[in-house]
């Protein structure tokens, strides 16, 4: 893993922001706990979404970019749904990916995420694999070419490569020559083998695995489409307007790895957005725009953030537009982003799948699939999920948009993109080294700490009096009065805390106090009265 990335996780255990689940058994790949600053974080990241689609929407106002006014509705729906749900939607048969296994080591990896070289010595010609993107993946492959040639280090510009990079395993004919990444001999993988991503489970006590055979949901979406018609008809919403909603999904990934990056139980932030056939195109581009927009107004750099269009084949067989949102995660070879959140033109494929029953591309139409007696291979729920217009007195299904985000991959580029280190004097003016977690102030963890200077005069009671007066202002502070009081300032840097408050000597003469500001470090007196609004004024930015 990359250098920085081993320092981020490594202050994630240290200072509580995650750990890995069930940690004193050994851990279980691809799940992942959030410690007490975590926890916060990702609570923070969870209501910046939250806030910006649902809370803070105004349905009056027509929004900059947007073609109309819109309404917007929550939802929360289980995690575990009807199969039928799963065989219309389509994950049913084609939510899988390839995997390979290794015959030698046992282990199984997911074919697209292998990559290697062609590397050859005295006429033997082998493709080195890995499945680190990064330097590290190089000198994993350069260290078993060596040792499968049975040559010492420095003799490896002895080896010819015939690539300046990795090239993906899908691109390779025969595995005979393949060297996977756990073994010294080539051969050893199967072929590739289709792998069904959603974890199964049983419904009911009493049932056999036939009949209770139930799924956890890999996606918050379904619960979205399968709704639509209660919340058309139970609320006041008219088309256009989106229902969102936030919780965990599950995928049985091959290899979950990076972190939280690809992890087997996660969580997402969906949104799906019902409009009229003839506006999706508008609709699309318009959630598109203000979805990349809302990392950066949250503190991600343009230049790690990059709105990929996806090309042709790449998009889903439903899909008229695509674009995904990737952030250049320090794991990710230079050059290589990773996908945060995708928009999707889904068209009315999900909509028209519940109701008819699970759909195909024909001809460029979605036609019903038959199975070999012509009658659908997955019924559908038969209900009507068409709008009717009252005004125009049209019908029809609507066409989606989907903004589909992770909240976990979210959580962990906010954290990547607010690592710094840099150098600031000590109490003796002496240069040391500071590690600040620059988080936008509306997703740090804590927001204020409160310390008295030293622990007399009156100054930890008044520090008391403070640091409750902003916890009842809905203000995150903690309290410390333990250590020095620049040793204090870095150990709130480190977690990210946008503030700290210092009371001391002048307190009690003039009721003020000094606030710091964690990015600037400049440090202002601020009357102990104004202090709740002016933290509240800056936590607005
Ligand atoms: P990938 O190609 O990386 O597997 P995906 O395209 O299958 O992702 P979507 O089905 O579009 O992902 O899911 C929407 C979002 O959910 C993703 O952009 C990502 O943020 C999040 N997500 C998907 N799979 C995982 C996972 N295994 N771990 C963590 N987050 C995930």
């Amino acid at each position: 893993m990359d250098k920085k990335m081993e320092t981020i996780v490594s202050l994630c255990k240290r200072r509580g922001f995650l750990f890995q689940s069930s940690d004193i058994y050994g851990g279980l790949q691809g799940f992942w706990d959030y410690g007490p600053l975590g926890v916060e974080l990702k609570r923070n990241v969870r209501e910046a979404w939250w806030s910006d689609m649902i809370t803070n929407h105004d349905e009056l106002t027509v929004r900059e970019g947007a073609p109309t006014t819109f309404q917007m509705t929550g939802i929360e729906t289980s995690l575990i749904m009807h199969p039928q749900v799963w065989k219309c939607s389509g994950h049913y048969d084609l939510f899988h990916d390839m995997m390979v296994d290794c015959r030698e080591s046992k282990k199984r990896y997911r074919f697209d995420h292998l990559r290697g070289r062609w590397g050859e010595h005295e006429g033997r010609r082998l493709f080195f694999t890995t499945i680190e993107s990064d330097d590290a993946g190089f000198d994993q492959v350069n260290a078993k070419a060596l040792k499968v040639f049975g040559m010492k280090k420095k003799y490896l510009d002895k080896i010819s490569w015939e690539t300046e990079d990795m090239l993906p395993i899908t691109e390779i004919g025969s595995f005979d020559e393949v060297v996977a990444p756990d073994v010294d001999e080539p051969g050893t993988l199967t072929e590739p083998r289709e792998f069904n991503l959603m974890f199964k489970t049983v419904i009911g006590a009493l049932s056999t695995e036939e009949e209770g055979t139930a799924f956890l949901r890999p996606e918050t979406a379904q619960g979205m489409f399968v709704n639509f018609k209660n919340v058309v008809d139970s609320s006041r919403v008219k088309i256009p307007f989106g229902i969102a909603q936030i919780g965990k999904s599950f995928r049985n990934e091959i290899t979950p790895r990076n972190f939280t990056f690809r992890s087997r139980e996660f969580e997402q932030m969906e949104m799906e957005f019902f409009c009229h056939p003839d506006a999706s195109r508008d609709w699309y581009t318009y959630w598109r725009d203000r979805r990349y927009a809302w990392y950066v107004n949250l503190g991600i750099g343009s230049d790690n953030l990059i709105l990929r269009d996806h090309t042709q084949e790449e998009l889903a067989h439903y899909s008229v537009g695509t674009a995904d949102v990737e952030y250049a995660f320090p794991f990710l070879a230079q050059g290589e982003y990773g996908e945060l959140e995708g928009i999707a033109h889904r068209g009315d494929f999900d909509l028209r799948s519940h109701m008819e029953g699970k759909l195909v591309r024909e001809d460029d139409c979605l036609v019903v699939q038959n199975d070999e007696d012509g009658k659908p291979k997955y019924k559908g729920s038969g209900k009507d999920l068409s709008y009717f217009n009252d005004q125009t007195r049209e019908r029809f299904v609507p066409h989606v948009i989907e903004p589909a985000a992770g909240a976990d991959r979210a959580t962990l580029a906010f954290m990547c993109e607010a690592y710094f280190e840099d150098e600031q004097p000590d109490d003796k003016g002496k240069m040391q080294k500071r590690t600040v977690m620059r988080f936008h102030p509306k997703l740090a963890p804590v927001k204020a700490a409160v310390f008295p200077l030293i622990k007399k005069e009156g100054m930890p009671e008044r520090a008391a009096d403070i640091y409750r007066e902003l916890k009842s202002a809905g203000i995150a502070a903690i309290y410390s009065q333990q250590g020095a009081i620049g040793k204090r300032y870095r150990q709130q840097d480190e977690i990210g805390t946008p503030f700290c408050i210092t009371i001391d000597g002048d307190t009690a003469a003039d009721d003020t106090v000094t606030l710091r500001d964690r990015d600037t470090l400049d440090q202002v007196r601020v009357k102990t009265s104004e202090l709740v609004d002016e933290i509240s004024r800056r936590l607005r930015v």
